[in-house]
């Protein structure tokens, strides 16, 4: 019989952090402790709380598959939505006592078989198992624009957004246009007095509409499990055939079927003709993360909207000085500018074994076995790790096949048959070859910058199909780990 005194430590009380205590629980472990550096769980919907942030994934597909919500608002619901929905559910599964908020993990180190765990206030603590459910999109990324600092406005990242700043009648500048900028300017066009959208590289924008679901179908959905659970399964299906598996296969006609819905859009609702050159990208549909929205070339076709596509030379105390020598006067500057994707659980120092530190291991970029595991590093788990399916799905959906794969993976050590558990190194050198040929024929490489490309210009993301990420995370191939042995103990010792 398993032994299920193993203490874990979770890192990050977001969806995935939120995970992992649920589903540690329902496995029967009783010692497990979420640390959350925050006061407040939620992760990237505590943090993001930009006017008009949502989800683009549909709601009930971004639920988690044993919590559905027959309550969604939308289609897309907004972030607020979706971070009360993870405030509820941790409730309603009992895990809020085992989250320890405002408790920032600083080091970890796998001294004589067991995680030595410490914390910013120099707690310490020990863990058999720690599962990293630290994020992906989480620290954000600031440009590197001369003169930033001198701004006389309030200027702050989207995803540090300050509400103590008012919008209504102001100059706002907007630096960017990927998904939260987008959000952004089609949420405060109609406040701001005057709205100036910074556009380095224009984007291809997916129209779809978000209507609100009618009480009618959320009654329905209340009274009936089984049409809210076929809602997901069909959301599900359609989400992978026509989204997930197209952006895999550039030459699929999913793919072209994506191409022709953003072209239309761009052709049939964007009027001025120079305007339209302006916004038209020279990549392909979806080579950068598709950027869903239903209005967002409404909203910069406003009066009191301005689309600069003129580099940014400076920041300077009244504005933005762009390179044809024209001053942009702001009250505002968003940064809408991204993430730095290649963190993981980093800046946590994290040593393995033979006192190997991850920022070793990670010199030239990030890798692991299947996102999961490094070599090196045993009983040591990440969701939503390295290379994942980061564009590709539903991140709640590739979270719980990771979780029930690193249950299923720890059973020799649970067992007593091994002492920890960690993916061999030749393993991951395999994995990591087939994936970077894969990724060959994705939409990622056909010409455009973008996050998910990494140093060498290679997608940093799962290059397969949904359902062959299912069956990879069905179960483990134990033949890839190295399983440490137990140590011997002596039958006078029991
Ligand atoms: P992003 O997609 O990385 O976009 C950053 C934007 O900032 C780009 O337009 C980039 O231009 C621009 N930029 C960066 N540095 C700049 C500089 N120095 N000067 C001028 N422009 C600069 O970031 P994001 O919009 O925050 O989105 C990140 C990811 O979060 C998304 O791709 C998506 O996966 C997720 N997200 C999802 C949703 C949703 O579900 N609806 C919403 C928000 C975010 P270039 O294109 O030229 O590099």
């Amino acid at each position: 019989m398993s032994d299920r005194r193993h203490r874990f430590v979770v890192i990050g009380a977001g969806m995935a952090g939120i995970l992992s205590a649920i589903k540690l629980r329902e496995a029967g472990f009783r010692a497990v402790t979420v640390y959350e550096k925050a006061d407040r769980l939620g992760g990237t919907w505590r943090e993001n709380t930009y006017p008009g942030i949502a989800c683009d994934v549909p709601s009930h597909l971004y639920s988690y598959s044993f919590a559905p919500n027959p309550d969604w608002s939308h289609v897309f619901s907004p972030g607020d939505e979706i971070l009360a929905y993870l405030e509820d559910v941790a409730r309603r599964h009992g895990v809020t006592d085992c989250i320890r908020l405002g408790t920032e993990v600083t080091r970890l180190e796998w001294r004589q078989g067991r995680w030595h765990v410490e914390t910013a206030t120099g707690e310490r603590d020990e863990a058999d198992f720690v599962i990293a459910a630290t994020g992906v999109l989480h620290h954000p990324r600031y440009p590197d624009i001369e003169g930033l600092g001198d701004f006389e406005g309030a200027a702050f990242h989207s995803a540090r957004w300050d509400h103590t700043v008012p919008l209504e009648g102001r100059r706002v500048g907007v630096v960017g246009t990927g998904s939260s900028a987008v959000q952004i300017v089609g949420a405060v066009v109609d406040t701001v007095g005057e709205l100036r959208l910074f556009q380095r590289t224009p984007q291809w924008i997916l129209p779809l509409d978000n209507p609100p679901i009618s009480d009618e179908d959320r009654a329905r959905f209340r009274a009936d499990p089984t049409a809210l659970a076929a809602r997901r399964a069909e959301l599900a299906r359609s989400f992978a055939d026509n989204f997930a598996n197209a952006v895999v296969d550039a030459a699929s006609p999913q793919m072209r079927m994506i191409e022709e819905l953003c072209l239309a859009n761009l052709e049939q609702n964007v009027v001025d003709p120079d305007l339209r050159e302006r916004l038209r990208p020279d990549y392909r549909a979806a080579c950068k993360r598709l950027v869903v929205h239903p209005n967002f070339y409404e909203a910069v076709q406003r009066p009191n909207a301005v689309l600069v596509t003129e580099r940014i030379a400076r920041v300077e105390p009244a504005g933005v000085r762009t390179a044809d020598g024209e001053l942009h006067e702001l009250d505002v500057l968003v940064l809408a500018t991204g993430f730095q994707v290649d963190r993981f659980l980093r800046p946590i120092q994290v040593t393995g074994r033979d006192g190997i530190s991850l920022d070793e291991v990670w010199t030239e970029r990030p890798t692991a076995y299947l996102s999961i595991s490094v070599p090196g590093f045993p009983n040591l788990f990440m969701l939503n790790g390295p290379n994942g399916p980061v564009g590709n799905f539903s991140l709640i959906d590739v979270a719980e096949l990771q979780l029930a794969y690193v249950l299923q993976l720890i059973e020799p050590v649970l067992r007593g048959e091994a002492a920890a558990v960690c993916a061999r190194r030749d393993a991951t050198e395999r994995l990591e070859a087939a994936r970077v040929e894969a990724a060959q024929k994705t939409v990622w490489v056909t010409g455009c910058k973008s996050w998910y490309l990494d140093d060498r210009g290679i997608p940093a993301a799962w290059p397969w199909s949904f359902d062959r990420f299912r069956e990879v995370m069905a179960r483990p191939d134990l033949g890839d780990f190295e399983l440490t042995a137990a140590p011997q103990v002596s039958p006078a010792a029991r």
